[in-house]
């Protein structure tokens, strides 16, 4: 399969480049030359199939030939060694839990895949890769999580100091010899500077073959069509039709996912798309113009993104026809005040605690029941473990959060990071030296 970019369809890449150079020089994103349609025999035996081969036949169905099938399928296996679990709240109420991989949030199934294809094709070449990442939390540890022990790659992530949770620098510091975590004295646009100056950086590209795991790249997003169709294979397993998925959205990167494995043919009646006070989505599909703004600072901080970058994917995907895609889709901003009460809402109904990100999506599926009563199951996608943001929680439901094993794990690991000023010269001092 090639890709092309959304500004540019003449252009086409093959898998490979649009992984290694995930930014097109026009600007654009790059997106698959069409989007394969699976058999209707795939879907009516969804049940006969595990986690592992959907996420396989996905996958394939993009990538083709561009890795071998045998690779293929071992990279989807590691990718997937984890569950996804539809798990139900009240009568057709759920949620799809995506928390259960190393770092505890959804980022896993991108990071995990994406450092896998990287390195196949790394090895190929006979270079060790170096990634270079800045982070404000979520991302940093997926990617460090993902990338922990996969030969010929190397990481690097900053992060700011004391503006990351204590689960999350424990992600960050306690992985294997070629994760570095550097804490860095500033901020986490102080970061993204720093990575952004070494990859312009003529000294360093001559020693280190650099490369970037953001968010954009295509290889995070292929792997997150696979959990769509593992829940509704979950559902159809206990005879429930097609779902409405509820999607907490900061970049739109998981709606998108969603509305690839649609596009592929999965069975969906509506997508929600749920964003805290960020709201240019909403506003837009309610009619407004598409207006960017900087981003506000919110509990569900995973999603303080003002000006969503996979938006112009999701206008791609249905040919810019905005009608098209206000059939397809509604969309709800909901405030930290209401958030904090659905978080409490959830667990006096429910018995569940949702970490914040995943209460936006709750609120959204709620006003969204209320306004198209039906009993059609809607599935909110619950995106991080709540045991990452124990602050926004009330002490008697903080004291209620089980933490899973994997962090209790990474406890018992030897803990390690540089620390750096934010000066340019510190950083570029420490990756020569590499
Ligand atoms: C990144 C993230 C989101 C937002 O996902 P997008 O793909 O950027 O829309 C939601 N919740 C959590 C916990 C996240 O880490």
């Amino acid at each position: 399969m090639k890709f092309y970019s959304t500004n540019n369809k003449n252009i086409s890449v093959s898998f490979k480049d649009a992984v290694f150079n995930s930014l097109p020089k026009d600007k654009g994103l790059y997106m698959p030359l069409s989007i394969p349609k699976l058999d209707a025999e795939f879907i009516e035996n969804i049940s006969n199939r595990s986690f592992q081969e959907l996420g396989f036949e996905v996958a394939k169905a993009f990538i083709e030939d561009d890795i071998p099938e045998q690779e293929l399928k071992r990279i989807v296996d590691e990718t997937l060694s984890f569950e996804a679990p539809v798990v139900k709240l009240d009568d057709d109420s759920y949620v799809l839990e995506l928390f259960h991989g190393p770092s505890l949030a959804f980022k896993d199934f991108g990071a995990r895949f994406m450092s896998r294809v990287m390195a196949y094709f790394s090895q190929q070449n006979e270079v060790t890769l170096d990634v270079l990442v800045a982070t404000s939390g979520d991302t940093g540890g997926a990617v460090a999580l993902g990338f922990d022990g996969v030969p010929h790659t190397r990481v690097t992530i900053l992060y700011p100091k004391g503006k990351v949770s204590p689960v999350q620098e424990l992600q960050l510091c306690s992985n294997g010899p070629n994760i570095q975590a550097i804490e860095v004295d500033g901020t986490f646009d102080d970061c993204q500077d720093l990575v952004k100056k070494a990859f312009h950086d003529p000294d360093i590209n001559k020693r280190l073959t650099l490369t970037s795991a953001n968010s954009i790249n295509i290889s995070r997003l292929i792997p997150q069509s696979f959990y769509y169709f593992n829940a509704y294979r979950q559902l159809a397993i206990n005879g429930i039709d097609d779902p409405v998925f509820v999607v907490p959205s900061g970049n739109f990167g998981n709606l998108t996912a969603g509305l690839l494995a649609y596009k592929m043919g999965l069975p969906v009646k509506h997508f929600v798309a749920a964003t805290n006070a960020n709201d240019v989505v909403p506003r837009f599909l309610a009619g407004q113009d598409y207006d960017p703004q900087p981003a506000i600072q919110t509990i569900s901080n995973a999603m303080d993104v003002g000006n969503p970058s996979n938006w112009s994917r999701i206008l791609d995907l249905f040919d810019h026809d905005a009608d098209g895609l206000k059939k397809l889709i509604t969309a709800y901003s909901f405030n930290d005040d209401a958030t904090h009460v659905a978080m409490e809402q959830i667990f006096q109904k429910d018995g569940y605690i949702a970490c914040p990100h995943t209460a936006v999506a709750w609120l959204a599926a709620q006003q969204y029941r209320s306004e198209h009563p039906s009993d059609d199951a809607i599935v909110s996608l619950s995106t991080a473990h709540p045991c990452k943001f124990p602050d926004v929680f009330p002490a008697p439901m903080r004291a209620k959060i089980n933490t899973p094993e994997v962090v209790n794990d990474l406890m018992g690991k030897e803990q390690s990071k540089v620390k750096l000023s934010n000066s340019y010269d510190d950083f570029k001092g420490f990756l020569m030296a590499y």
